[in-house]
């Protein structure tokens, strides 16, 4: 049996010591009055959004209710001693990505993802034209989805045909649970067909999640502070553990699975409209089961992606030597990983290395050392992996173009319509409700150091404001990258 992750370590100490920022009074540029915005969650959307609201100098606060910023985009050092991101991953599209546009990031590597996947066919690699069969068959199912999207908004499932033989399930797996996070009788074809094709990708060496961070560093961020209501009767008052915090706008960017299951309320209710698109638009399961595989007993490249040619929805898809290190991530998702996942994290290992043994030989099973799996449904601010609509309501995604209430405009990966699930998207959103914030109470009065210290992407840039008043006060967030990797191999 594979030996469990450190279980003296609790995942509070790990994050906190690999995304560490500086403790701060709570609310402490409220002194000088209320803020021009609350930006609700420190993932991709709520720090892009605050990077944009302060180089236009205006006055925020982004309160965020676990102990790290980043959201599902987060690196843990300490589980395996080398970056493992726990949510995101792939850094998709890396040369319009604003994440990777806002570079150089100092200390930070960013390179690109092998171009190609691999397939297991039992105890043995795939063979050239099995490779293409699986491909065509892919770009068959592909293409059928996009057909119907023109017609109509229907569940993808229904495009998938029944002459893909052997293919069907690992066709089903790859583009339903792997890449939408959930089985495709519940993807909305439109939701499919619009999707940016998001073939081209790239890795940080530090993690994605560190990469992330370090752009949030210089924002005025409360860890720790749950929102709990947002009252929007005489302005914006959200009511928090630590206090209310006064706001003349809001942008909210808590992932949709929290709003719909009442994790964050609104006074008045919001519109019947409103709540139903949270659920039109709610998160998939997707889970990494992270091995330490020392040796390299799967006898595979750097960061190789492999699925296997599977008979029925039980599979998964390995990340092999990520980064050159002996981290290997399984990756479970849909209804099977929902289940798998509920069962725990013996379950989950269990499963992983028995399905690993099974396609590479029983010897893999003695090189599995540290463990460790996330659990994304059961995190209480995400309650999911990332949002994919169900069939009939794509159309949910435009709901927020607009705000959700008055004074209160929604941003996050759910609110892109072609990015959707992925961390670009969500910073592209966050940026959008910014701008929307932006024109409404703006121009800002003067803030010079928030505007020096945070600049907005290159695309986005706001007009100059005139500086007229001081600017809130900016701690600068701890450096990120404390760990030494222990188990980083040289030379990538
Ligand atoms: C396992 C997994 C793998 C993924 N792989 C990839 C990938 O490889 N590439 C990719 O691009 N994307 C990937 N994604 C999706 C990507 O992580 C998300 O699309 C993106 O990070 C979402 O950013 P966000 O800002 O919309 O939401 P979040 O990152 O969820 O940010 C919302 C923030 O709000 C906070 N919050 C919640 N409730 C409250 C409250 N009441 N009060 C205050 N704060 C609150 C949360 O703690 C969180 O920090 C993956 C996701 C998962 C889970």
């Amino acid at each position: 049996m594979p030996r469990k992750s450190s279980p003296g370590l609790s995942r509070r100490s790990f994050l906190a010591a690999s995304a560490a920022l500086a403790a701060r009074p709570a609310f402490g540029a409220t002194a000088s009055g209320s803020f021009d915005v609350v930006i609700v969650g420190a993932g991709a959307a709520g720090i892009a959004a605050a990077r944009k609201v302060a180089a236009a100098g205006g006055r925020y606060v982004v309160i965020e209710a676990t102990d790290h910023v980043g959201g599902r985009c987060i690196t843990d050092t300490r589980s395996f001693g080398v970056p493992y991101d726990r949510g995101a991953h792939w850094i998709y599209l890396p040369d319009s990505n604003p994440v990777t546009k806002l570079g150089p990031h100092r200390g930070l590597e960013v390179y690109p993802a092998p171009p190609s996947q691999k397939v297991r066919v039992g105890r043995r690699n795939a063979r050239e034209g099995e490779l293409e069969d699986f491909l065509a068959a892919q770009v068959r199912t592909t293409r059928a989805i996009a057909d119907a999207a023109r017609k109509a908004d229907i569940p993808c499932e229904q495009q998938v045909s029944n002459d893909l033989g052997e293919w069907r399930a690992t066709v089903e797996f790859v583009l339903g649970p792997y890449m939408c996070s959930k089985d495709l009788i519940q993807v909305s074809s439109f939701d499919f067909a619009k999707a940016t094709e998001r073939n081209a990708a790239a890795f940080c060496k530090q993690g994605f999640g560190a990469l992330l961070a370090s752009l949030a560093q210089g924002l005025n961020v409360q860890l720790t502070t749950p929102a709990k209501s947002i009252d929007t009767r005489r302005g914006i008052s959200v009511d928090t553990a630590k206090g209310t915090i006064s706001a003349r706008t809001a942008i909210v960017t808590v992932p949709t699975n929290v709003v719909a299951s009442g994790g964050l309320r609104f006074t008045p209710d919001l519109g019947h409209h409103e709540i139903d698109s949270f659920g039109r638009l709610a998160l998939g399961s997707y889970d990494h089961i992270a091995l330490e595989l020392v040796g390299n007993p799967l006898g595979i490249e750097s960061d190789d992606l492999i699925f296997e040619k599977s008979a029925d929805t039980h599979t998964a898809a390995i990340l092999a030597n990520v980064s050159g290190t002996a981290l290997c991530t399984v990756d479970v998702a849909g209804a099977f990983g929902r289940d798998l996942s509920a069962q725990g994290e013996a379950a989950m290992v269990d499963f992983a290395s028995e399905w690993l043994a099974g396609l590479y030989g029983a010897e893999v099973k003695k090189a599995i050392k540290r463990t460790s799996t996330t659990r994304w449904n059961k995190e209480p601010y995400a309650l999911g992996a990332w949002s994919c609509a169900v069939p009939g309501s794509q159309f949910a995604r435009r709901q927020y173009l607009d705000q959700i209430a008055d004074n209160v405009w929604y941003a996050g990966e759910a609110a892109h319509e072609t990015l959707w699930g992925t961390v670009g998207g969500a910073w592209e959103s966050g940026e959008r409700a910014a701008d929307a914030v932006i024109r409404r109470v703006g121009p800002f009065k003067p803030s010079a150091p928030a505007a020096a210290q945070i600049e907005a992407s290159p695309a986005s840039k706001p007009k100059r404001v005139r500086a007229e008043q001081p600017a809130p006060r900016h701690e600068s967030t701890q450096q990120y990258f404390g760990d030494t990797p222990t188990i980083m191999r040289e030379g990538r």
